[in-house]
């Protein structure tokens, strides 16, 4: 048994209200000198953030290359690596579109943005998106080291495969050299436990950073639209996370819930279901029951394909930007909406604020102001880690789905 640290959930909360009450504390009380305060923010708030964010970092892609390579190497049938596959890819597609499709429905009933006039100053360097092309383009890499070195997750994932499906298949060859990879997998696991347990500190200083910057009043622009936002992320995350585990798996949701919290708030603290990876993973596999050659594949390209959170944010962004221009949407380009959401947060990069910039190739589609997205991401911390959440509690969602479906739930730890 792996060590875990103790009282995690307990610390972690703990680490985010005294993050959040210092923040609050120097941004609202002026009776700290101003070099405290800088002192503060650039020591303590910025670098503890940094540090622990590229601990986190450090470790996505070993993580995922191990343990992808060491669950496909394992696999004693290739047919059920294909079931895996086809079921994980459909079932993250269909739930990024009834995430968008509830978006779009919930916004175009309550129409934030109309009647809105804005005075935000457009940001200066508008973020640029990537096409889709290059998004499958990159799936392929030409060199995987420089894949590795850039974070290019599509690509990392599918040499990672490639390689696993090669040591299967030369493990009678090898003497069993896929072995080797589960014990470097094992030691992976136990690394990221060790830097988990520093989370409680790396909470405190994110969510510090953010309120010593920005305080609270960021909520009153768009405030409608914030509002909104945030309901149908409630909503997907309760409703439609318990209606398809119902249906699909028949599993208690409130123990699935009650299991997430971990993940939830890693999540939320760092805006990243990359960095989120190695708490999803082990929360999947040890506390809800997935089997390993689950969870090796569903998790890794859940981080990095499915985002319902994002999903939600661009339907809801687009109809908020639409109105406050004046335009009304037609239900063909609400399908279209629909389609390009959901293909586009296959091509979001699973860090802070990156569904923001993957935005823009839905606003350029329908020739909507890019300079309205100054007001989105004026308001994007808190939803961007909201949205996070809602991420990273679809990707264990579907695990434990498909995991049931190929009879590798063990229910008995899901149910503990
Ligand atoms: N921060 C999100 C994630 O990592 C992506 C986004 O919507 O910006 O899941």
């Amino acid at each position: 048994m792996l060590e875990t640290p103790k009282n995690l959930t307990r610390n972690i909360l703990l680490g985010m209200l005294f993050g959040f009450l210092t923040g609050a504390l120097f941004f609202y009380v002026n009776v700290f000198p101003d070099n405290l305060t800088d002192f503060l923010t650039k020591y303590v708030f910025n670098l503890g953030s940094a540090i622990f964010i590229n601990l986190l970092k450090l470790l996505i892609v070993p993580l995922v290359f191990f343990s992808l390579v060491s669950g496909i190497s394992s696999l004693t049938s290739m047919k059920s690596l294909g079931n895996i596959t086809f079921k994980t890819i459909g079932l993250y597609l269909g739930t990024t579109a009834i995430a968008v499709s509830l978006s779009l429905i919930i916004g175009s009933i309550f129409k934030p943005g109309s009647g809105y006039s804005s005075n935000i100053a457009p940001p200066e360097n508008l973020p640029q998106g990537q096409g889709i092309y290059e998004t499958i383009l990159d799936i392929f890499p030409s060199n995987i080291i420089e894949a590795m070195a850039n974070n290019q997750m599509l690509a990392v994932v599918f040499f990672s495969i490639l390689f696993g499906l090669a040591l299967n298949k030369t493990n009678h060859l090898t003497n069993n050299f896929s072995e080797s990879f589960e014990k470097f997998n094992t030691v992976f696991m136990q690394l990221v436990l060790m830097i988990i347990s520093f989370a409680p500190i790396g909470v405190f200083c994110l969510i510090g950073k953010f309120v010593i910057t920005d305080g609270l009043d960021i909520f009153q622009e768009a405030f409608k639209y914030v509002l909104l936002l945030i309901l149908v992320l409630v909503i997907h995350a309760f409703i439609t996370y318990s209606f398809i585990l119902k249906i699909f798996t028949n599993l208690n949701i409130f123990t699935f819930f009650g299991k997430m919290k971990d993940v939830a708030i890693f999540a939320f603290s760092t805006s990243s279901s990359a960095a989120t990876i190695p708490v999803t993973l082990k929360t999947v596999q040890d506390d809800l029951g997935v089997n390993k050659n689950v969870s090796s594949f569903v998790v890794p390209v859940g981080a990095t394909i499915n985002m319902d959170g994002t999903a939600i944010m661009q339907g809801m962004a687009t109809i908020f930007i639409a109105q406050m221009s004046g335009i009304d949407l037609t239900f063909f380009q609400y399908i279209q909406v629909v389609i390009l959401a959901v293909v586009t947060s296959i091509g979001t990069a699973a860090v802070p604020s990156a569904g923001t910039i993957t935005l823009v190739i839905i606003l350029q589609q329908f020739g909507l102001p890019l300079e309205a997205i100054g007001i989105i991401l004026a308001v994007d911390r808190i939803l961007d880690m909201l949205r996070t959440s809602v991420n990273v509690t679809g990707d264990a969602a579907v695990a434990c789905i498909v995991a049931n479906s190929e009879g590798l739930l063990d229910k008995n730890l899901f149910n503990k």
